[in-house]
Order: structure tokens, then C-alpha cells, then sequence
């Protein structure tokens, strides 16, 4: 009896400290994120397949049949409302069009909820995915900006021609996020340099001392980075990239 009385006392400690935990984290999920910290969105995934340098003249482009490019989708992220209306962005600006995936499709983009948001560049080949944390990323600019790196665009700030318009604090970049910052021959479209596209970091990104990291060549004082929805600049490059007419 002793022993069946300490196995009920066990339990009953095992389930109150379950609960103590599930409680926690609920009373965390809403105090420690009620914040909803926006992360700097856009890490690109570095593609083993091929060197993304830059990888849209390399054939990372997804194929166009006809008028449009159709790009099969999965979206097993439970903000399917949400990531579908942003797509629907790209429906009205450009030639690109959104499907959900078949059977019979190969490569296709699935947006599932990650750690962090994120994408590869141009098309990969097979599933490629891109993740959108639920905390963090569901913005319009951010599933804009990933979406933009599987159609084949690096960040703005790394432009083969940026070092006209903005100078790169090297001295106040975290150690390991250099890489971030380094410069791409990119195919830049004839389009000027943007400060209002969505591909651009902000003017303290991966900062380790507060200071900026990326300063404006014209104007020190020039805020940047915060574009909420895709700029002209970047739907006439998906326009151009993928040579839809008007
Ligand atoms: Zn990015």
C-alpha cells in the first residue's frame, strides 16, 4: 500500500509539474512575445547545388509558359490566408502567378513555419522552402522579400554598384555577419539603386555597438529599410527579370 501511495504521489508531482511548464510557456507565448519582435528577415540559404553568383544568368529562373511564370505552391503553414493574399501581390504587379502544386509539378516552393524567416535564391530544383516563423515574419514586405530571393534577387545593400550610394561599417557589423554585407555581381536591370525596395537592410543591421552599419552616401542622416510593401523599383525588376509585358 505504501509503495502504491508514493507511485499516486510521484505521478501526481510529475503531472503538477507539467502543468507548471505548459502554464509557463502559455503565460510566456503572451508576455515575452506580445513584443513580436521583428527579425531581420532574410537570411539567404547558401544553395549547395551551384554558386548563387549571380545565379539568375545561370538558368535559376523559373520557367515561363506563355504570358506568365507559374510557380506551384504548398503552403503547410497554418497563416495560409495571410501568405496567400501576399502572393496575390505579386498577381497584380507582375507576371508572376501562383498555383497550387500538382502532382505532376517538380520543383515547387513550400512555406512552412521555420526557425527565422528565410529563403533560397532563384529556383533551386525539387522542394525548396521558405520559412516564415510565426513570431517575427508574417509581414507583408517580409514574405515579399523571401519571396523575391526564390525569384532570383539578393539584398539591395550588397548591389555590385552600392559602394556609389551607401558605405559599409565593417568595424560595427557582429562577428560572423560580415558575409551578409559582402558585395554581388548583380544584374541590376537599369534600375536605380532603392532605398525603398524590400530587399534593403536597415540602417543598423547585424549592428554589435548600436551604431549604423550601412550609411547613406548622400545623406548620413537618411533612414532606410523600412519599406512595409514592395517599392516600383522592385516590381519593375520581376517585370524585367522575367521579360513580362505590359
Ligand atoms: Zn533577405
Amino acid at each position: 500500500h505504501l509503495f502504491n501511495f508514493l507511485l499516486v504521489v510521484c505521478l501526481f508531482v510529475v503531472i503538477l509539474c507539467l502543468f507548471v511548464i505548459v502554464l509557463n510557456h502559455i503565460v510566456c507565448m503572451f508576455v515575452c512575445c506580445s513584443a513580436a519582435m521583428r527579425l531581420i528577415h532574410g537570411d539567404i540559404v547558401p544553395n549547395s547545388k551551384r554558386n548563387a553568383v549571380p545565379c539568375t544568368a545561370r538558368g535559376c529562373k523559373w520557367p515561363k509558359v506563355g504570358d506568365h511564370v507559374r510557380i506551384p505552391v504548398i503552403i503547410s503553414s497554418l497563416e495560409r490566408n495571410f501568405i496567400n493574399r501576399v502572393l496575390f501581390s505579386f498577381h497584380k504587379s507582375t507576371c508572376i502567378r501562383f498555383r497550387w502544386k500538382k502532382p505532376s509539378h517538380k520543383d515547387f516552393i513550400n512555406f512552412f513555419p521555420g526557425s527565422g524567416c528565410w529563403s533560397y535564391l532563384g529556383r533551386v530544383g525539387g522542394e525548396q522552402k521558405i520559412s516564415l516563423q510565426k513570431n517575427g515574419c508574417l509581414y507583408t514586405d517580409t514574405v515579399q522579400h523571401e519571396v523575391l530571393h526564390a525569384l532570383g534577387f539578393h539584398h539591395e545593400h550588397v548591389r555590385s554598384d552600392r559602394d556609389q550610394h551607401v558605405r559599409i561599417h565593417f568595424e560595427n557589423i557582429q562577428e560572423g555577419k560580415e558575409s551578409n554585407f559582402q558585395k554581388v555581381q548583380t544584374n541590376n536591370l537599369n534600375t536605380p539603386y532603392d532605398f525603398e525596395s524590400v530587399m534593403h537592410y536597415s540602417k543598423f543591421a547585424f549592428s554589435k555597438n548600436g551604431q549604423p552599419t550601412i550609411v547613406a552616401k548622400g545623406n548620413p542622416n537618411l533612414s532606410f529599410g523600412q519599406a512595409t510593401t514592395m517599392s516600383a523599383n522592385d516590381i519593375a525588376r520581376v517585370n524585367k527579370l522575367y521579360q513580362c509585358s505590359e
